[in-house]
């Protein structure tokens, strides 16, 4: 019987190019991002100078995580405690908590087969509450049809904000993932596409949300430092209105990060290679639903989705726990207790209860895998050949009562991604 005995873990090191800035900013000690020598350019300036040239916006923000993204993207929009957010129900534990965060209160939307929001849900959402904002979550990197939702967020008047923890670097009809919305928001936690432990941007081009965020995220007047963010004017109408609520981004991690952007495409082909190989392994698996990859979607697929529509929870169950044995690590998202990042809709009892039965269904027979870099294309094959035999196994198996261990499978796991 094969067996798979990679990590599903284990991340490429930061290029060499990144160690040496980060030792060049340890030896002379600036780490703070307005801590500058006379002429000198702050790292992190010139790492918000760089991604907004990456993603075309006018206007680039580096901040202490993409959950702080998301929050300073509400608190620049203005939204008043209790006000409804309309967001995905399928997505991670952030995306709700940036919004509870504010005081705000999250309204969730259904999910395709696609894993994307599901629109006529959104629509429906959206006149009920009366909501203004989304807060749209490119979750594992599939992307909606973006022209329609666009189109359908225009003509309700609400306003929307990505959330591109899962697609940076990827795009929609060549217009690239954050440059839909009013606002885009990234991260650059270790499980993301550029890593620096912890780490977010926001992007924009509008002048007033920019010159906003940059003094949320606590620029003490500095912020003629940025080059990535509007003029003086601008800051000048409303610094003294603006809260300071700290989540800078710092020289330390700047420089880590900033060698990584040239890198983005590079990680895009050799994740989608991955990604393609493990597609072909389990296509024509019986009972095994792929996710459909529309012709408009560049995706970078740094995790790899699949459905067992009609396993059921204890096929599901032995099925994962079957898979951790031959050394594949993947998530189920029906799990009645969220493990590790896993919670979903329901787990989140900060937020209002809401039924929404299409997402159950989905979550129910969802699957979920990391795919790092360091995986090479044959352990794609094997891991798709693991995966394919377990789901014919389980699939003919009888139906066990119940698996021993519920959370066996998980047990490996790590703590965020
Ligand atoms: C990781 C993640 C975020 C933000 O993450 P931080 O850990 O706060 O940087 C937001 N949304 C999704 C879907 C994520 O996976």
């Amino acid at each position: 019987m094969e067996r798979f005995d990679g990590s599903f873990t284990q991340q490429e090191p930061i290029p060499e190019a990144g160690i040496a800035a980060a030792l060049a900013v340890l030896r002379h000690g600036r780490l703070h991002r307005y801590n500058t020598a006379p002429g000198e350019l702050a790292e992190t300036a010139l790492l918000e100078e760089e991604f907004a040239a990456f993603t075309g916006a006018r206007y680039c923000l580096a901040v202490a995580s993409g959950g702080y993204a998301m929050g300073c993207a509400l608190r620049a929009l203005q939204v008043r405690p209790g006000e409804p957010v309309l967001t995905n129900a399928f997505t991670l534990a952030p995306v709700p908590g940036a919004i509870a965060s504010v005081g705000a209160r999250p309204v969730f939307i259904e999910t395709t087969w696609n894993l994307t929001i599901d629109l006529d849900h959104l629509e429906r959402m959206a006149r009920e509450t009366g909501a203004r904002l989304l807060m749209l979550s490119h979750m594992r990197g599939h992307l909606a049809d973006m022209e329609a939702l666009m189109a359908l967020c225009n003509r309700l008047g609400v306003t929307v904000i990505e959330d591109c923890a899962h697609t940076m670097g990827a795009a929609w009809n060549g217009v690239a993932s954050g440059r839909f919305g009013a606002i885009g928001c990234y991260s650059m936690q270790t499980y993301k596409h550029i890593n620096a432990g912890e780490g977010g941007f926001l992007i924009t081009d509008d002048a007033e949300l920019a010159a906003r965020a940059v003094l949320l995220s606590g620029s003490y007047m500095l912020y003629a430092r940025h080059r990535a963010a509007p003029p003086a004017e601008v800051f000048d109408r409303i610094r003294l209105d603006v809260p300071n609520v700290s989540g800078r981004m710092d020289n330390l991690r700047a420089a880590i990060l900033r060698p990584q952007i040239a890198l983005l495409d590079d990680r895009r082909a050799r994740w989608n290679r991955l990604y393609r190989v493990l597609e072909e392994g389990l296509a024509a698996t019986p009972g095994l639903r792929l996710t459909e990859r529309p012709a408009a979607e560049t995706y970078v697929a740094s995790s790899f989705q699949f459905l067992l529509p009609d396993f059921g929870a204890n096929r599901m169950r032995a099925f994962v726990t079957g898979c951790a044995a031959r050394g594949v690590e993947l998530k189920w998202f029906g799990a009645p207790e969220p493990v590790a990042f896993t919670s979903r809709y329901e787990h989140w009892r900060y937020a209002d209860p809401q039924p929404l039965p299409q997402t159950d269904r989905v979550l129910a027979g969802l699957v979920d895998m990391r795919l790092p870099l360091t995986f090479t294309p044959e352990d794609a094959a094997l891991i798709a050949r693991i995966i394919r035999a377990e789901v014919l196994r389980v699939g003919q198996a009888e139906v066990p009562a119940k698996v021993a261990d519920e959370n066996a499978g998980a047990a490996a796991i790590p703590l965020a991604d």
